[in-house]
């Protein structure tokens, strides 16, 4: 049986236990619970290593850990509610310290490690860290230099420390301190409204923005997971997102955990032969990535995939990005799966809109609201309210009836932005979409992405998509240039796949092909080859940075840009 978030079972919160004595623990839902049902044994995670070695870690184990981990905590003087931030990739004791703050009743706010010192410093400095967990090698890199201004930050906690004090003053060997340290450190009393996380933006369209979220979302993570995944506890679940993105711990860490699954812990870079592998030996059941990622397999080609099977998997869904027509039925055609949509952001803290596993997939569409979520298009009035679309087929902004468990509870230091994202009950997503007659939507773009030229308006996902259709093109990106007279042009930024090369004909071609498609008022008036497109960090096409650099414009904030860090790890 499905639970939806509107679902009642065991009281009001279906599907999640509470604490023991009242109350609300993610970490709890995440460990505690399954081995106090007596599946303790079970794998929570399966970490293969470079040398082909697989490291698993039980529930039972990480429920220990966990709380060796908030003991720790408690010892060292952090207090309930104050700042832990990890910078680590995806290794086990991510999870260890993930689950290990949330039960000693502190936030969690793991960063992205190929960050460079300045993203690291910023986060820090807004969030206001009190504990940082990360590796030596980082440390001495990124955030050794940085203690001066940091001066709220006390403890640095090394996974792979020697002894106290090694790296400096304030630094903690985290192996020794945790075996020291008392596993049944029980699960600080908080409830669904206390703060859990905190998250930062993608910063594709500006500076990251610092969303908080509470105990109360994983109501939300556990039912979506279900729900829009179809993920259940005999299931292998990868996750391909770095946890310094919200769908990295929403869905790498919180709901597959919660949902008594094995996530695989897999901490290396994309590379097709590897994926395949991982999803073959591994025998994943339900895979969540991007469409870059699917779009970067379509580069490599099927004869690559047709060298693997994929022994147990059930679903691949899809999240970040708009997930182009093409790339669903590569997939349905090569990996005997269609890719399924899911829509949501980092302030909304789970799915909200999906092509669930009970759904048909429509290539193209991004699916229905998930149970107990209201979503609608809307327009905003010049009084500050919303008009709600009447009926189908009409482009507005995608909102949400505010109120749902893993909703955002503010933006960090900016209480007033917060208040500006919702209007009489909605919470207003900058994302513009349509709805059809059978309640799916549709995305059209970001508000901020949208070209207005001569009096249409025209999502840049489209025209992309329409691009994309092309054998030769692998990706693209699409912005408006100013014009005299139009307002706007669609100006296309393509890259090719292996064996084209790019040419004044085949510009000419792909956009003769995007006119067919899609008419002249839409179709690119101008074409340019790149051999890479700016991304950010968490997969998403950099849309401002084409348009500033296209324009001579300054670049702005470039913390998530990807290959903008150090690079290393
Ligand atoms: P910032 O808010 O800092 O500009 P961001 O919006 O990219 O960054 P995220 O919260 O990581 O930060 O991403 C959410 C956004 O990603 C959505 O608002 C939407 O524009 C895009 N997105 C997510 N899922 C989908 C999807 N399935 N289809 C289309 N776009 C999506
Ligand atoms: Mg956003």
């Amino acid at each position: 049986m499905v639970h939806g978030i509107g679902d009642e079972r065991d009281g009001a919160r279906p599907g999640v236990d509470g604490l023991p004595g009242g109350g609300l623990n993610i970490a709890h839902e995440a460990a505690d619970r399954h081995v106090a049902r007596g599946r303790g044994d079970r794998v929570a995670l399966r970490c293969p290593g470079r040398d082909g070695t697989v490291r698993t870690v039980s529930y039972a184990e990480l429920s220990g850990l966990s709380g060796r981990f908030a003991g720790l905590l408690h010892r060292l003087g952090v207090e309930r509610g104050e700042r832990v931030f990890t910078l680590l990739g995806r290794v086990p004791d991510l999870y260890t310290a993930a689950l290990g703050t949330l039960k000693a009743g502190c936030v969690l706010s793991p960063l992205f490690s190929a960050f460079g010192p300045e993203p690291v410093r910023t986060r820090l400095a807004a969030g206001d860290g009190r504990v940082l967990v990360t590796t030596r090698a980082l440390y001495r890199r990124k955030v050794a230099c940085l203690r001066g201004s940091l001066p709220g930050l006390r403890h640095v906690l090394l996974v792979d420390g020697a002894a106290d004090g090694d790296e400096g003053p304030g630094t903690v060997a985290l192996h020794p301190a945790l075996a020291a340290a008392d596993p049944d450190t029980p699960c600080a009393p908080t409830g669904p409204e206390d703060m859990a996380l905190l998250h930062f933006t993608s910063g594709t369209t500006g500076r990251p923005k610092g969303a908080v979220h509470v105990h109360g979302a994983v109501v939300g993570h556990l039912a979506t997971a279900r729900h829009a995944l179809g993920l259940g506890a005999d299931d292998v679940f990868w996750c391909t997102a770095d946890p310094g993105w919200v769908t990295g711990t929403s869905y790498g860490i919180v709901a597959p955990l919660a949902a008594g699954a094995t996530v695989l812990v897999d901490d290396g870079e994309f590379d097709a032969e590897r994926w395949y592998a991982i999803l073959r030996d591994h025998r994943v059941a339900v895979w969540y990535t991007a469409p870059t990622a699917i779009r970067m397999l379509m580069k490599a080609g099927a004869a690559v995939a047709r060298r693997y099977d994929r022994p147990a998997l059930r679903v691949i869904a899809s999240v970040g990005e708009p997930l182009n027509a093409e790339a669903v039925t590569w997939a349905q055609d090569t990996l005997g799966l269609p890719v399924r949509d899911t829509w949501w952001q980092t302030e909304t803290g789970a799915i909200m809109i999906a092509c669930a596993v009970d759904a048909p997939v429509r290539p193209g569409s991004m699916g229905r609201p998930e149970p107990g979520i209201e979503a609608a298009i809307v327009t905003r009035t010049p009084g500050g309210g919303v008009r709600v679309a009447d009926g189908p087929g009409t482009v507005g902004e995608i909102a949400l009836r505010a109120g749902w468990p893993s909703m955002f509870r503010g933006y960090l230091g900016d209480e007033e932005r917060y208040r500006r994202c919702f209007a009489d009950g909605w919470y207003l997503s900058g994302d513009l979409g349509v709805r059809d007659a059978d309640g799916c939507f549709r995305f059209v773009g970001r508000a901020d992405d949208v070209i207005k030229a001569a009096g249409h308006l025209i999502g840049p996902f489209e025209v992309e998509s329409v691009l994309m259709e092309h054998e030769a093109v692998a990706e693209a990106g699409v912005i408006g240039v100013p014009d005299p007279i139009a307002g706007e042009t669609v100006k296309a930024f393509v890259t090719l796949k292996a064996g084209h090369t790019p040419s004044e004909a085949l510009a000419r071609a792909l956009i003769g092909h995007a006119r067919a498609r899609l008419g002249p008022a839409v179709a690119p008036r101008a074409l340019e080859f790149r051999d890479a497109l700016p991304h950010t960090r968490s997969g998403k096409i950099m849309r401002r940075l084409l348009k500033a650099r296209e324009l001579g414009l300054p670049e702005g904030d470039l913390s998530t840009l990807e290959g903008n860090g150090d690079g290393r790890r």
